[in-house]
């Protein structure tokens, strides 16, 4: 092992078994000459929404485009209001902005990192009332209606679905679930008594299959999933410049398709993603294990009616930075996710200051910190990092000691 340093992640361990395979996918692209759509991208498309649970999956560009096009086509139009979390990914409220509409920012849950739902209830009764005309929520100070809401799925874990969903249907609001890092997480629906899938669970769903995601492509690749068809054609539309037929253009679009190549290798890749995110729950367990009990840590919560497909596994510490410089001291690679919450960066900023008080998202951006995790981490590298943490938490306490004596 070379010098004992644990990657934060490392792609080559899942991509050398397939290597064959994978090489087919690209020898057909350039026997065939089809590199944009054609039967790989339906073929990816049928075994995603096969694996979702859903009606349709509609592959694209990235996960930036599934979530600018979802939002679109489900309805959200200029100058309304989406609700959504600040610790997340900037292409989350992009896509909002994109879309023409205002991303506005509730706080999370401190044990999940993800959308409380019970925020979204006491912003919908005390920051809107109801337009007398189309009886729909409107924010009181700026007078735009409130069209949609988008739970982020955070680290590989589903938000609250069920609870969102009751708010949001009572509020008549559409809910995009941002799956960009949840590929096979499951919820329980106590409504429908069943676990469903990551990407079934609103109205649609954006994924992300960036390399480092847990369905990956070798290059940029998206999807949106649902089981509304008019949202799957108008998507469809989005997608490619509009069209309905060969240079027939009933709307404005965008170039935001999924290629041939990508597709191909999804595909391939779609047959392991059950079992490398059993590995990764696996390694989230021993993790979970040799942590237990560590003074001033937090492990991940994952509630009853979540199983998380841990894109990430995220501690929690108060010396954070510390722990963090003590780490890569000890040649283990970590990542922050998110270092600065999107409240606080400069393009949702007015006149230097943000318009958001979000103490827990702000409490948690100081204090979390992402191990690595990926499906071929071995139980040895896990000891390491297990080993440097505790010798950190150790050090810690004895040097607060002697400073106390
Ligand atoms: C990765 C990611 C995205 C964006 O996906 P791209 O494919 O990079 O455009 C959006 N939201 C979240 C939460 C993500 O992790």
């Amino acid at each position: 092992m070379k010098n004992d340093t644990v990657p934060f992640v490392d792609l080559n361990a899942q991509h050398e078994p397939l290597l064959e395979e994978l090489t087919i996918v690209f020898r057909d692209a350039l026997q065939t000459s089809r590199f944009i759509g054609g039967p790989p991208v339906e073929e990816f498309e049928r075994n995603f929404a096969d694996f979702c649970g859903t009606r349709y999956c509609i592959g694209v560009g990235s996960g930036t485009d599934a979530l600018r096009f979802a939002l679109i086509a489900a309805g959200v139009k200029q100058g309304e209001v989406v609700i959504t979390v600040a610790n997340t990914f900037i292409a989350t409220t992009e896509a909002i902005s994109q879309a023409g509409a205002f991303p506005d920012f509730i706080d999370i849950d401190e044990q999940t990192y993800t959308m409380d739902p019970e925020h979204l209830r006491k912003y919908l009764e005390t920051r809107c009332r109801q337009d007398t005309k189309t009886g729909r929520p409107v924010h009181r100070q700026t007078g735009n209606h409130i069209a949609a809401v988008v739970p982020v799925h955070l680290y590989g874990q589903t938000a609250d679905m069920d609870a969102i969903r009751e708010v949001a249907e009572q509020y008549g609001l559409i809910v995009i679930e941002d799956a960009c890092q949840a590929h096979g997480a499951l919820h329980f629906t106590r409504r429908e008594k069943q676990w469903k899938k990551a990407g079934s669970l609103g109205t649609a769903a954006a994924f992300s299959f960036y390399p480092g995601k847990n369905l990956g492509a070798c290059g940029e690749a998206g999807a949106v999933t649902t089981d509304d068809e008019r949202i799957a054609r108008m998507v469809r539309m989005l997608r490619d410049h509009g069209q309905i037929e060969k240079y027939h253009h009933r709307i404005e679009g965008y170039n935001g398709r999924l290629d041939a190549i990508q597709a191909g290798i999804l595909s391939v890749k779609l047959k392991h993603l059950s079992f490398w995110n059993e590995l990764r729950r696996r390694c989230a367990q021993h993790y979970t294990y040799l942590l237990a009990g560590t003074k001033g840590l937090l492990t991940p919560s994952e509630p009853e009616w979540t199983k998380s497909a841990y894109h990430l596994y995220v501690i929690r510490s108060a010396d954070r930075d510390g722990l963090r410089r003590h780490l890569a001291d000890h040649r283990v690679e970590t990542g922050l996710h998110y270092p600065l919450p999107l409240h606080l960066q400069e393009p949702y900023l007015l006149g230097g200051r943000t318009m958001w008080n979000l103490p827990n998202t702000e409490r948690a951006a100081r204090e979390i910190l992402s191990l690595p995790l990926y499906p071929g981490l071995t139980a040895y590298q896990q000891n390491l990092v297990a080993e440097a943490i505790q010798g950190f938490h150790r050090t810690d306490t004895a040097a607060a000691a002697m400073q106390c004596a």
